[in-house]
């Protein structure tokens, strides 16, 4: 119709009473994971499930009546129904573990801050790896019964639509969300009005609404600024994940931050433990701050008592990397806030301060108000470490508080339906509270062999199935014939899913180097064509809309496959989200990662692959630096870090080339009689058995819950009970210790001797100028270490000094006597830091000398 006004009208269907808790199933999340409870809803109308992109809530705003009536009567669906209702409610019986089981007290609980949450494609708040990290960490902390919640940012527009032109051109499609069909629904008071906070910008006050989604045992707090009391502009600041300017993301990180901290004690939630996870939300300490100023405590006590309970992680390798606001930006934004203070500009610069950039750092802020801080790897620990070391400026990067524990992945929303079929058989149903035994995960190698691989044919050519159904849609849609999409899918075969197939998708981002591979077309030409043993390689990924370098990319990946000779053996396919991740990771026989070392952080992605049995083969850097093995996947070594770029990818492509070549391809055509390969088999066990129970989500909040949420309750506690006289005490010696730590000097006093025997005692003697503080401020220390064991790191052993007395100069004497008992050529330092019982980690202060 053209003429006329149109008129909408929304009909609900009727959800007859036998089937009224389909509802509650589409408003918890719990169904990102449970496969069952997706597959209920889906047989419902199959057709309409795709149309909805697998949104539960919005499927059952618009499934037929019809069809509700008849399943209500249907045996065969209520039965479905019932089992899933049952395993729902004895999930969701057992009570939160707060209290001895997980270490923490009955009233801890924590708050996870992060700037976007990925738990299922219907839930479009997401944009890459992070956030997706964010909602595994809510999937595993429910399924631990960990007390947290969640706090983000409720978006119109979260992950864009991708689809990509004949010449390789992304092109990029928002829509907004309509919240009705969203998982999530309004904070309400007793009263039943809405939960609303208000949170200050310049020249005016924005109101914040709060919804709730449900993420099993876990609920996410979402803030939403899209109200009829807020100005045109002040309602679009939550509009857009990632896609404003510079004042809309300080705005958004602000409504995040302060408002998430309001809304927290608006609803009289009070969390002992505060968890940043990147930068994005660090803002938070300083309403946290604030809000104990007014209490009455002074800002160097507030600053302590916030620090002590809150966990920030980093997962960024490169420093540009890290959020920054200008200087003037941050005034424009925060003047009255340090005005409320009573601090100057510049001390209030000073938090956001990292050395080599003027502006102010969302990094520099998340470390000084946090005292337990991690990088996402071991070796993106290290890098961080480098990255950060100037905060604290005379400890060894090495030594500095930063930290890292390794990401891990949601089991239940990874592992593809079928393996976990086959373990309920094969390992029984108990294999779900055994997710972190590596013991127990042996117990694949008891899975035949022929049954194994053909899991592995089966999920493959599912992913072919999927694959050739988006690539017919890209190929219509870029008006291709039906000969071209002939030619595209001649290899991507469900019947036959024989062809060695690798995969790479993820962001499409220069660091990433998705076109490695075609660094010598001519090699790749004769890794893939061999037409006995050919091999497939399928891409996936978006660029960030701004990334001009990401999207070169792209063009020419699409390039590439176009060539005749490529053409079907080399597949992009558009659109990347969760679906078509969890798809591809348990559908290719190879994942592939070649990021340049060592700016991979962690990379998940390849985490996912490995425990479905999908064999990495990457670049030696993220997470697969500690997860490979020699015996679950390739390794390609990173040149040195000094290397040329240019020559790098050089000598990197030859790697990956020749291990596809000698190793990968060899092996997966080498198929004894029953017609699989025995060696692939046993390298995609060892691949499952070994990543499987270390890099799971489970284990992963298991540690940041003993490392760091038990000891950030801890030192919360103590530095706010008896009215913050921890916080007090600390703030005050730590000003003391400032003051008097640049007239602090050590002098040696013993003779140092060159050679003893086995046996003989040592004798130090050191005289301490402690510029007024006392001698139990400080730690005086020797640390020791075999010479020969220093090529391999060697662990430094360490021994304190004691006071003994003072000089009549005013010199504080301390000593040590030491029998060695190591022989060969020892090395040994004596160093002197300050000391407090009360700090959370001894180097905090960043200060320490040496002799
Ligand atoms: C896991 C995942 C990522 C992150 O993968 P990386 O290996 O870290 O790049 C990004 N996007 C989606 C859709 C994912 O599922």
């Amino acid at each position: 119709m053209s003429s006329g006004t149109v008129f909408t009208i929304a009909v609900n269907p009727k959800i007859p009473g036998r089937l009224a808790r389909l509802e509650e199933l589409a408003n918890n999340l719990w169904y990102s994971w449970d496969r069952s409870t997706r597959s209920l809803f889906s047989r419902l109308d199959p057709r309409l499930w795709g149309a909805v992109e697998h949104n539960p809530k919005a499927f059952l705003k618009r499934v037929d009546e019809s069809l509700l009536l008849k399943a209500a009567e249907d045996q065969v669906f209520l039965a479905h129904y019932n089992s899933i209702l049952s395993a729902y409610d004895s999930y969701h019986s057992e009570p939160i573990r707060n209290g001895s089981t997980s270490g923490l007290h009955p009233a801890d609980q924590v708050a996870y801050f992060c700037f976007e949450f990925g738990f299922h494609e219907s839930f479009p708040i997401y944009s890459g790896g992070l956030g997706i990290l964010a909602g595994d960490h809510c999937k595993a902390a429910s399924d631990l019964r960990l007390p947290m919640v969640g706090v983000g940012l409720l978006y119109r527009q979260g992950y864009f639509f991708q689809t990509i032109d004949n010449h390789g051109n992304q092109q990029v499609a928002y829509t907004d969300s309509d919240f009705e069909d969203l998982p999530v629904a309004p904070v309400l008071r007793a009263n039943g009005a809405e939960v609303r906070v208000e949170v200050e910008l310049p020249q005016r006050k924005v109101v914040v609404k709060v919804w709730q989604a449900k993420i099993g045992h876990v609920t996410l707090y979402l803030l939403d600024t899209d109200l009829p009391e807020n100005s045109v502009d002040d309602r679009d600041i939550t509009h857009q994940l990632y896609g404003g300017d510079r004042a809309n993301r300080i705005e958004q990180e602000i409504i995040l931050g302060i408002g998430g901290a309001r809304a927290l004690r608006e609803m009289e939630i009070k969390p002992t433990i505060w968890h940043i996870n990147e930068g994005h939300a660090a803002f938070m300490m300083l309403e946290r701050m604030r809000d104990l100023v007014q209490q009455g405590l002074d800002l160097a006590s507030a600053l302590e008592a916030v620090a002590a309970s809150t966990v920030f992680t980093t997962h960024t390798a490169v420093p540009a990397g890290h959020d920054h606001f200008s200087n003037d930006m941050m005034s424009t934004y925060f003047e009255g806030f340090y005005r409320e203070l009573n601090i100057t500009r510049e001390m209030f610069m000073e938090w956001g301060r990292v050395p080599g950039n003027h502006d102010f750092n969302m990094t520099g802020l998340a470390i000084r108000g946090s005292r337990f801080h991690n990088g996402v790897s071991k070796i993106h620990g290290d890098v961080s470490a480098r990255i950060c070391k100037d905060l604290w400026p005379q400890i060894e990067p090495e030594e500095n508080p930063i930290a890292y524990i390794t990401n891990g992945v949601h089991v239940p929303t990874f592992l593809a339906q079928e393996w976990t079929d086959l373990f309920d058989r094969y390992l029984g149903h108990e294999w779900r509270s055994n997710i972190c035994d590596e013991k127990y995960w042996s117990r694949i190698e008891a899975i035949p062999d022929h049954l194994f691989w053909s899991v592995r044919q089966t999920l493959k050519s599912q992913m072919f199935y999927g694959i050739r159904a988006r690539l017919g849609t890209q190929n219509s849609r870029n008006h291709g014939s039906e000969a071209h999409l002939d030619r595209l899918l001649r290899f991507a075969d469900p019947i036959n899913p024989n062809i060695l197939t690798l995969g790479f998708a993820r962001r499409f981002v220069t660091y990433k180097r998705a076109t490695l591979l075609f660094e010598d077309l001519d090699w790749l030409r004769r890794i893939l064509l061999q037409h006995d043993r050919p091999v497939m390689l399928i891409f996936a990924g978006k660029a960030h809309p701004a990334d001009v370098p990401g999207q070169d990319l792209i063009r020419r990946v699409s390039q590439i496959a176009r060539l005749p000779e490529f053409e079907g053996q080399l597949l992009l396919v558009e659109d990347y989200d969760l679906r078509l991740a969890r798809r591809l990771v348990s559908g290719v026989d190879v994942w592939l990662n070649s990021p340049i070392y060592p700016l991979e952080a962690s990379g998940t992605s390849g985490m996912k692959a490995g425990i479905n049995g999908t064999l990495n083969l990457s670049v030696l850097d993220g997470w697969w630096g500690e997860g490979y093995n020699g015996k679950n996947g390739w390794a390609i070594k990173p040149g040195p870090e000094n290397m040329s770029p240019s020559l790098r990818d050089k000598e990197e492509s030859k790697d990956f080339y020749e291990t596809l070549q000698d190793h990968v391809v060899p092996l997966y055509y080498s198929r004894d009689k029953l017609g699989y390969s025995p060696g692939w088999v046993k390298m995609a066990k060892n691949s499952m058995m070994s990543l499987l129970p270390r890099y799971n989500a489970t284990r992963m909040v298991t540690e940041y819950t003993k490392n760091f949420y038990v000891p950030a309750s801890r030192q919360g506690a103590l530095y706010s009970d008896d009215n913050f006289s921890g916080a007090k005490k600390i703030a005050a010696w730590k000003d003391f210790v400032r003051r008097a730590w640049g007239g602090v000097a050590i002098r040696r006093l013993d003779t140092p001797r060159k050679r003893i025997n086995f046996g003989d005692a040592l004798h130090f003697d050191v005289a301490m100028r402690l510029n007024g503080l006392q001698p139990e401020d400080v730690i005086v220390e020797l640390l020791v270490c075999r010479q020969l064991e220093k090529s391999t790191l060697c662990e430094y052993k360490h021994f304190r000094f004691e006071f003994t007395g003072m000089e009549e100069s005013g010199e504080h004497l301390f000593a040590l006597n030491l029998t060695p008992d190591l022989c060969g050529k020892l090395d040994y330092y004596i160093r002197a830091y300050p000391y407090q019982p009360l700090l959370t980690h001894p180097f905090e202060m960043g200060m320490m000398i040496w002799l």
